[in-house]
């Protein structure tokens, strides 16, 4: 595979998708080179045996700001039915174990703009502070723990104490959330990938950017007119790729600044009738005693199916990762005990199990980023062309305001796109 072409992609995630994507449609000659040997990287539907071969998706799931996102009208144009998930969903909440009251509920919901205003106070003088500040500042507030927990670990995997409460703010996500049917990864592949150019098994391990670019692999090396790299910054952080001349300062300190967080997916398949009396479709969490505690929420039932998949984030979720599979059905189990008591043991005991690895995948090294106090910017300067668009990075780590979800890498693949027309 010694070639020479105008635009080369490392990654065929959605980021290198949403970038070929571009270019096909402006002419250039490009091809994506991906180190594993199947597309869409962190949009990833399987088939577990262990839950009865549904489809599942290990990473995305959600459309998030759906009537906003770029591809939803890419699944609606093609005739995918998007499932109102956020409508069909039931929702508990619990106390020490017991369901909260109206009156309870009603404080809950109040919480999270009161949380969200709390943030902009603190941010209002153009400055930044840990997330975790803001439970702090609002210290009478019985409900901010959960918000918080919720927030940083859960939904942006990175524990509040050190994740930026501007990087939140910047990119906090409103709106409709859809499901693609069949799975988020399934509609990557389906209808991202159709013609093109993909080498599969086929890791970049060095580029040099001098006046042309070539990127060197185990299978040969390609020469380009530019490049446009979307591997995660867990990836660019561990040293695997490398570059010659090295990475700017900057950009180097960008990738720092933005960290993996994890986000373990773990589900349970029920082994009997019982469905913990609740709905299906039923979204379940607690309130969080104090700021720093973690929360894992469930969704019991998805869709009518007969398993719950919870969510651990941020700090716990590297720590269980490590302790191992067992650890993190334990915790899960705990979890689910604390709430409904003995009767969890008997369903789960022998009915499936499974527990995503996003960690240990050589290709990726965490769930997304997140980025550290004071760095917001970081996401900006990481998007910034190299060389008048001969390097360009890409990914979900490049995007404002839809950092770490698929909408934003393909907004980003896109950019980084424009700026290697540009440089040709
Ligand atoms: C558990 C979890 C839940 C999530 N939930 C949602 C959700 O509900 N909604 C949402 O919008 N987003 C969600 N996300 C985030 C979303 O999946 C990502 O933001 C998005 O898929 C990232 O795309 P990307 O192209 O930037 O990176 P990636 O998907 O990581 O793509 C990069 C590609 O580069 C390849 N690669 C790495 N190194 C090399 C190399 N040296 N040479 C060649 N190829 C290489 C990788 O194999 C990969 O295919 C979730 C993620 C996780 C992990």
């Amino acid at each position: 595979m010694n070639e020479d072409i105008e635009v080369v992609v490392i990654g065929a995630g959605v980021a290198g998708l949403g970038a070929a994507a571009a270019l096909r449609a402006a002419g250039r000659s490009h091809v994506i080179l991906e180190a594993s040997g199947r597309a869409g990287g962190r949009a990833w539907t399987a088939y577990p045996a262990a839950l009865g071969g549904v489809w599942f998706d290990m990473g995305a799931i959600w459309f998030h700001d759906a009537e906003n996102n770029p591809l939803t009208p890419i699944a609606r144009n093609a005739g995918d039915t998007l499932l109102r998930s956020d409508e069909i969903r039931g929702e508990r909440t619990y106390i020490d174990g017991r369901p909260i009251n109206a009156s309870e509920a009603r404080a809950y919901d109040a919480a999270w703009p009161r949380y969200a205003a709390a943030a902009e106070a603190l941010l209002k003088d153009g400055g930044d502070v840990p997330l975790s500040a803001v439970a702090q500042a609002l210290a009478d507030d019985r409900w901010a723990p959960t918000v918080e927990a919720w927030e940083g670990p859960v939904i942006c995997a990175a524990d509040a104490d050190t994740f930026s409460t501007r990087d939140w703010r910047r990119n906090a996500l409103g709106g409709l959330n859809l499901v693609p049917e069949g799975g988020v990864g399934a509609f990557v592949t389906r209808r991202l990938t159709a013609g093109l150019d993909i080498r599969f098994d086929t890791p970049a391990t060095r580029i040099e950017w001098g006046e042309r670019v070539k990127v060197e692999t185990p299978a040969g090396t390609v020469t380009a007119k530019a490049c446009i790299v979307t591997v995660s910054t867990g990836v660019l952080a561990s040293g695997a790729l490398a570059f010659d001349p090295a990475l700017p300062a900057e950009t180097r300190d960008a990738v720092h600044a933005l960290p993996m967080g994890l986000a373990i997916k773990v589900a349970l398949r029920a082994n009997g009738p019982d469905r913990l009396d609740l709905p299906g479709h039923c979204s379940v969490d607690r309130q969080v005693a104090r700021s720093g505690e973690s929360l894992m929420p469930f969704q019991c039932w998805p869709f009518g199916r007969d398993y719950v998949q919870g969510w651990i984030g941020g700090g716990l979720a590297w720590t269980l990762a490590k302790a191992g599979e067992a650890a993190v059905i334990d915790h899960a189990l705990g979890e689910l005990r604390a709430l409904f008591g003995g009767r969890v043991d008997r369903l789960f005991a022998g009915g499936g199990t499974l527990v995503t690895h996003w960690d240990s995948d050589p290709w990726v090294r965490g769930a997304y980023c997140y980025a550290l106090p004071g760095h917001a910017a970081a996401r900006d300067i990481l998007a910034r062309p190299i060389a008048d668009g001969r390097l360009n990075f890409a990914g979900e780590g490049c995007n404002v305001p839809y950092a770490g979800t698929v909408a934003g890498a393909w907004l980003s693949g896109q950019a980084a796109a424009r700026a290697a027309l540009a440089a040709l």
